[in-house]
């Protein structure tokens, strides 16, 4: 065996090990094909007021800008599909990914580990590892890597396990051996077009992250808010609705991280908990989760939002009712 097929082995073997579920590897190089489709998002306005999208135009596109003399991007899928939604029927809704322990923290770990077994094997090597956290073009590289293949909705999706996973990348200056590009398999599926509440998916494959309800029950600060023309929906930290109904979904398995499961206090949060949220009851709930990106004010307003709603519906009904 070569030295690049034991140092590719030993990648996917640790990979393995660690929990990922699945591990790809592409050749690293300027992603020249995505600069006018990236540029072309940008000009849109698409990423509105994340201005960090717009920042480090080259850096998105060359792995060479964040590892000098970058050989190889190592893209890893980590499951977060839990084994049961919480509060389910009920109407404030978090998105999945968010359910338990801050996956940077969680996942950064292991790529740490997984760096510092690999730089004992191949010595003195350059690397970085990522996890939503640079300028790096994940979904893409996860593309190249034989991952999977990036649905309508945006999303990295896989054939064997649907698109709940977290991303992340090891970049560094080792030759490996690359996995192949797999092909699309949406074929004439619309579905998660057509069951956006929001319009966001404005064309395959294309989505208008300032009417994302991800982008604005998270990335908002807490004083903004969205546009009046939005309809109304029950999610006060991100949305799943383009996950929730994608056909490869049905083969989602529940995942297997312990630091992923929420607390029991919030599985058994009621419909008048979370309309009476306090400032102590949001620390406890949410201190190292996902959830403290959006602080208590953001997810109050976003909680505000949901119950104009309802009480919107509940007007219509009592009119109706007495017609
Ligand atoms: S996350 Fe929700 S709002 Fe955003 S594109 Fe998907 S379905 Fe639409
Ligand atoms: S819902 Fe259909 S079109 Fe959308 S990503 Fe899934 S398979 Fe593709």
């Amino acid at each position: 065996m070569s030295q690049r097929a034991r140092h590719t082995a030993l990648i996917k073997a640790l990979a393995a090990e660690l929990g990922f579920a699945a591990c790809g590897i592409a050749r690293a190089r300027r992603l020249d094909e995505e600069a006018s489709r990236l540029e072309a998002w940008l000009q849109q306005g698409y990423h509105g007021s994340m201005a960090y999208m717009a920042n480090h135009f080259d850096k998105r596109l060359d792995p060479c800008e964040l590892v000098p003399g970058a050989r190889s991007v190592i893209s890893l899928l980590y499951n977060y599909y839990p084994q049961q939604e919480i509060n389910p029927g009920k109407p404030y809704k978090l998105a999945r990914y968010a359910y338990g322990k801050d996956y940077h923290k969680v996942i950064k770990k292991k790529l740490n580990h997984l760096f510092t077994r690999l730089k004992e094997e191949a010595g003195d090597i350059n690397g970085r590892y990522f996890v939503d956290s640079a300028p790096v073009m994940e979904r893409q590289w996860a593309r190249l890597a034989g991952l999977g293949w990036l649905g309508k909705n945006g999303l990295l999706l896989s054939k064997q396990k649907g698109s709940y996973f977290f991303l992340a990348e090891l970049i560094v200056d080792l030759e490996l051996d690359y996995d192949q590009p797999l092909p699309d398999h949406c074929g004439t599926c619309t579905r998660c077009l057509d069951a956006c509440p929001t319009a966001a998916i404005v064309k395959p494959g294309v989505v208008d992250g300032s009417r994302c309800i991800s982008y604005f029950t998270i990335e908002l600060k807490a004083n903004e808010h969205p546009p009046a023309d939005l309809p109304p929906d029950g999610w006060i930290f991100g949305c799943d609705v383009c996950q929730e109904v994608c056909p490869w979904n049905r083969f989602a398995t529940p995942h297997q991280e312990p630091a992923f499961q929420p607390k029991k206090a919030l599985t058994e949060m009621t419909a008048e908990d979370w309309q009476q949220l306090t400032q102590e009851q949001f620390t406890e709930l949410f201190s190292g989760t996902a959830v403290m990106r959006t602080g208590f004010a953001g997810l109050k307003r976003n909680i505000a939002r949901v119950n104009q709603h309802l009480e919107g519906e509940a007007g219509n009904k009592n009119s109706s009712n007495s017609r």
